[in-house]
């Protein structure tokens, strides 16, 4: 069942045969939950995305939000999303049965995000912001506060924001100068601003509830003085809603992500803006961290799911537009063939396919991991989580940088249409292009798998990942259509393992910025082992299925997954070779502290 912009008969591929969802119903966190409910829920999200969220995808982009007397005014739909998206339980979907959640693994929550994201990416982040906010106080606010926010949020009344970022503070969170003066037992006056903060405003919420990042004063300089704190846009005084001194400055007119607003807050201008101190003071960053790393997951499903909605739109047309001739046709009365058939055209819809299908693959690898991190055997929970740690970075940057080429190769396949406001390549590929950007640049994460995460825990994370691809390459050469690329999977592993090696030596060496300087490279040869991982375990599940004799109907599916594999072998994984080669040329190009040298006059 192919919809316009995500397959269903795909994301139930992945969940079932490639990462045996199931499995996770056998474990007792997840016991109230039978098989065939995942099935139920994804088709649920689907009839929501349908009704409330794809229709609307074109006229959210062209009615941008607005401040009108100090308020933003977004579009008159987005009540809607929340109402639909917080009865079909999605804005608390993994949050546990005793607080009013469904408690359903991860993996269904990435389904279900992708799809919401897939049909319409930027009005997700008013829902999804939301349960990122409601969950950190979830984890780590008083009861008293949990009381005050949770229900109401989950409901979808009050918006949820994520604050952090501030003018001279946004790579480097270290810098944030928002201040807190203690007024009260956990209660403080914040001063300061913050910028680019998504959902922070819009006329249909009762509150807006800002999840913020301060430093309480005197408190030690760098990551170790900042605080976590709810800063409401109104706060709760005997029973009433009253004005926080939160102000909207004003909103950023962005390139992509339109329904959304980006908006600069204005915090105690009138000295009367109370912030709720959540858990300990000066553990905010780490706190923080968990909505971060939830968030990271998230923007790497919003960019497979644009690229999702990008393939579906881009193979449409293909399949319909005449243009051209084939290559072996030389009469030209002969009637113009579709664009698919063409070779080039053909190589920008495997690029998709590859591109969306290996990011969610990884995705719902990530989250299976979360999922058994959490309530898996419990001797193994903390390798569970290693592996996650080490593959976030990972899977929120893969679907971003992979997904703009991908996108750009959907659009390239309208030819000039795609350019224009009547198809939807041009707001997607508008909207992608943030990806890359938020949650931490490409540049921060690739700093964060090469300078920590391959070393944390003496690379116990890197160890378990080469383990996991090993046993993927053994039990595909079973196959002897996969024979070749098992083979090749394993020398591709070792090619990483050297490079890895190489680089460390320089660390070693007491060489830091030689050794981090190129880690944008790493990532990219680093993610293309993993995405070719995933495509194997795809290969595998495609020749059991293909071996047992599927559905005539079924055929083609598996066969496209093993062209897809084999475009990802043949086109994507050789690129690992030039990044190599250079990743260990001794030749240092950027690192020159002559930057003048740039200055074309
Ligand atoms: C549409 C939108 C929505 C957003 N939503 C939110 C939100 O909801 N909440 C929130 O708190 N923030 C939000 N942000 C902010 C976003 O997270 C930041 O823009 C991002 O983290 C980058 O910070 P910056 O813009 O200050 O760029 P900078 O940090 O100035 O980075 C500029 C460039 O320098 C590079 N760079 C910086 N430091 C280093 C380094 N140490 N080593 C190597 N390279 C480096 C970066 O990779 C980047 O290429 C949003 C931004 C946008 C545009």
């Amino acid at each position: 069942m192919a919809k316009k912009y995500a397959s269903a008969r795909d994301l139930k591929f992945l969940l079932h045969q490639v990462h045996q969802a199931e499995e996770l119903t056998r474990l007792d966190y997840f016991a109230h939950l039978a098989p065939a409910d995942l099935d139920m829920m994804l088709d649920a999200a689907f009839q929501i995305a349908d009704t409330y969220y794809f229709p609307y995808f074109a006229d959210m982009d062209r009615q941008e939000p607005e401040v009108k007397d100090g308020t933003v005014h977004v579009h008159p739909k987005v009540p809607d999303v929340m109402r639909a998206t917080a009865e079909g339980g999605w804005i608390n979907p993994n949050v546990p049965l005793a607080e009013g959640g469904m408690q359903l693994p991860e993996m269904l929550v990435t389904a279900g995000n992708f799809i919401f994201q897939a049909a319409n990416n930027a009005v997700m982040g008013f829902p999804s912001l939301t349960a990122g906010a409601a969950r950190l106080i979830l984890s780590f606010g008083s009861e008293a506060q949990k009381r005050t926010y949770m229900d109401r949020m989950y409901a979808g009344e009050w918006q949820g924001t994520m604050a952090l970022t501030e003018p001279q503070a946004g790579s480097s969170l270290s810098d944030i100068v928002t201040s807190a003066e203690p007024v009260a037992e956990g209660v403080y006056k914040i001063k300061g601003q913050k910028i680019f903060i998504s959902a922070g405003d819009n006329q249909f919420m009762d509150n807006v509830v800002h999840l913020l990042l301060a430093r309480i004063k005197g408190a030690p300089a760098g990551t170790k003085g900042i605080s976590l704190f709810i800063v409401p846009k109104k706060r709760v005084e005997n029973g009433q809603l009253v004005p926080n001194d939160v102000q909207i400055a004003g909103i950023y007119h962005k390139m992509g992500q339109k329904a959304s607003p980006a908006c600069h807050l204005m915090l105690g201008e009138g000295d009367d803006c109370h912030g709720y101190l959540v858990g300990e003071a000066n553990r905010g960053l780490a706190y923080m961290f968990q909505m971060m790393n939830d968030a990271r997951i998230l923007v790497g499903i919003t960019a497979a799911a644009i690229a999702s909605a990008a393939y579906q739109a881009s193979l449409e047309y293909a399949k319909e537009r005449p243009q051209g001739r084939r290559l072996s046709e030389k009469d030209p009365l002969k009637p113009p063939t579709l664009i698919i058939n063409h070779p080039d055209v053909k190589r920008m819809l495997l690029l998709q396919k590859a591109v969306v299908e290996g990011s969610l693959s990884l995705l719902l690898e990530c989250a299976k991991l979360a999922d058994l991190a959490h309530a898996g055997p419990a001797e193994q929970r903390q390798d569970y989580g290693l592996l996650l740690d080490l593959l976030v970075p990972v899977a929120k940057t893969y679907p971003s940088e992979a997904g703009i080429q991908a996108v750009s190769a959907g659009m390239q396949c309208l030819g000039g249409y795609g350019y224009c406001k009547d198809f939807p390549l041009e707001q997607l590929y508008r909207d992608i292009r943030i990806t890359a950007i938020y949650e931490g640049t490409t540049g921060i994460q690739s700093l964060d798998l090469l300078g920590r995460k391959i070393t944390q825990q003496q690379g116990r994370g890197a160890w378990l990942l080469a383990q996991a691809v090993a046993a993927t390459a053994q039990q595909a050469t079973t196959y002897p259509a996969l024979k070749t690329y098992a083979a090749q999977l394993q020398s591709e592993l070792q090619r990483l393992q050297k490079t890895t090696q190489h680089l460390l030596g320089l660390a070693q060496a007491g060489d830091p910025e030689r050794f981090l300087a190129d880690a944008n490279l790493y990532m990219e040869l680093f993610s293309l082992v993993a995405v070719a991982w995933q495509w194997l375990k795809q290969g595998v599940a495609a020749q059991q299925a293909l071996l047992t004799g599927p559905a005539a109907t079924d055929v083609d599916f598996y066969e496209g997954k093993m062209l897809a594999l084999r475009y990802f072998f043949h086109y994507e994984l050789p690129k690992t070779q030039g990044l190599a080669t250079r990743l260990t040329d001794p030749e240092a190009i950027t690192l020159p502290l002559a930057t003048e040298v740039l200055d074309i006059g």
